[in-house]
């Protein structure tokens, strides 16, 4: 399997150092040259498969034989074994039609954790076979941070240091993060905000001869292999509610649309999706480009659903590659220009998105009045990010006799200050992570200078 850039310009690469390589060298996002086709009898063949076989069936073609078929199989099952349900991504019944899926029961209780829980191994592998060694470095105002950890406390040719801003993340959040006490995993509390840490990971990213030549790996979302692991959970969903032989649709609460993205792969592979909605919060350049076509920036907005404020959706260049049917060069001018000023799409690619995508977008109100509809609808406490979900796939299906799919992005307990704000009382801790507000702490407070953080990266490194 070869892997092109969006913008058309950076070298193909394999699957392995796709893995390793995150952003192309021409400033594209990497993408498979050939989408691997799931069959109408393979589909069928995955009802009543655990998650981790689907998993290894469904990836496999995208790893194109760079592991070995027994290992990846192992790395797959590791991954998922470290989620506290049997079903790893439960199917939650809410009415008549409309489905929650629960991708919150991971070790951080948000769904970056099926990805990170993989990548995290995919990289450790390639390193030891490779006999090198990395750092992985990165800024976190909350979920990354903590699922990027948990996917690298037990990798061996890792060394993981992320930044977050020093008495400016919530205690859960800090705590996720602060309590691994693995020796290759370094949390660094920067006096300063998120800005100040995100520009010194930038600036170390730009320039990286405080590391003596070890590589340095980014983990946000543009990383092929999240994308990759992501896939999957639509599958077993649409074939846990009877694909292929019945369509399905899904709502996913979005920012960088690494997670919505995830589910058009599938349905160019073949799966039977009807409709895609987009979600977000007041943060709304996906709703509003699909609503308008008003392809630029605002400003940055604070809102209920932090995990969701983003002024661009990196991932979204993605689907403009397929929706302007793989010419590199229109892409690499629409968002050259989008980087200046406000842009829109062309007329095709718009009506092409248009006929699989709605979108909606909810403000901070509308979300604590949703958390509250849904409770007394259907007994469900959803938490800020999901609540996005539930009220765009209301509002948006257009086929209401295919059932709808709302991902559960992350677990209530994890951001109960707006689930109180709501009007609820209490919010309890997962047993698995009961003990989390007593568990040791270890990190480092440094101040927001790019030559201290350099010099506490290079001395503590392995
Ligand atoms: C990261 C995150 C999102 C947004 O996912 P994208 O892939 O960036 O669109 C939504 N909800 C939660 C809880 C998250 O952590």
């Amino acid at each position: 399997m070869r892997y092109i850039s969006t913008r058309g310009k950076a070298p193909a690469l394999g699957f392995e150092d796709v893995v390793l390589t995150g952003l192309a060298s021409d400033g594209g996002l990497y993408v498979p040259e050939d989408l691997p086709r799931l069959s109408h009898q393979e589909l069928a063949e995955f009802a009543g498969l655990s998650y981790a076989e689907i998993a290894f069936r469904v990836m496999r073609p995208f790893v194109g034989g760079a592991i070995d078929d027994g290992t990846f199989k192992r790395l797959v099952e590791e991954s998922y074994a470290s989620f506290h349900h049997d079903a790893v991504v439960p199917l939650k019944q809410l009415d008549a039609n409309h489905f929650l899926l629960e991708l919150f029961h991971g070790p951080t209780l948000a769904f970056k954790d099926v990805a990170l829980q993989l990548l995290g191994r995919l990289l450790d592998h390639f390193l030891a076979k490779r006999d090198e060694r990395a750092v992985i470095l990165g800024a976190t105002s909350g979920d990354t941070g903590s699922a990027a950890i948990e996917g690298c406390r037990h990798c061996e040719h890792l060394d993981i240091f992320i930044l977050h801003p020093y008495q400016r993340v919530s205690e859960v959040q800090r705590r996720q993060m602060t309590s691994v006490l693995a020796d290759n995993v370094f949390n660094i509390a920067i006096e300063g905000n998120f800005d100040d840490a995100q520009a010194m990971v930038k600036a170390s990213f730009a320039d990286q001869a405080f590391l003596d030549g070890t590589r340095l790996v980014a983990v946000n979302s543009i990383n092929w292999a999240r994308i990759m692991a992501q896939t999957v959970y639509y599958v077993a969903a649409a074939v846990a509610l009877g694909a292929p032989h019945r369509e399905v649709s899904f709502t996913v609460p979005s920012a960088n649309f690494g997670n919505l993205f995830a589910g058009y792969i599938a349905r160019e592979m073949g799966l039977p999706i009807r409709q895609l909605v987009i979600a977000t919060n007041a943060n709304d350049i996906l709703h509003r480009v699909i609503s308008d076509n008003d392809f630029s920036r605002r400003e940055l907005l604070a809102t209920l659903a932090p995990s969701m404020d983003i002024v661009v959706s990196s991932n979204f260049e993605r689907l403009l590659f397929f929706a302007y049917d793989r010419d590199t060069g229109a892409v690499d001018a629409l968002l050259e220009r989008f980087k200046h000023e406000p842009a829109s799409l062309a007329d095709a690619p718009l009506e092409r998105l248009r006929a699989l995508f709605s979108s909606y977008s909810v403000d901070d109100a509308e979300i604590l009045e949703t958390i509250r509809d849904a409770h007394a609808r259907t007994g469900e406490l959803l938490d800020p990010h999901t609540a996005t979900g539930y009220r765009a796939a209301e509002r948006c299906n257009r086929h209401p006799e295919v059932p709808m799919v709302t991902l559960a992005t992350a677990h209530p307990a994890k951001f109960a200050e707006a689930v109180v704000k709501a009007g609820f009382t209490e919010v309890p801790l997962p047993e698995a992570m009961s003990d989390l507000l007593t568990r040791e702490e270890r990190y480092e407070v440094l101040p927001a200078s790019l030559e201290a953080v350099q010099d506490y990266i290079a001395r503590a490194r392995r």
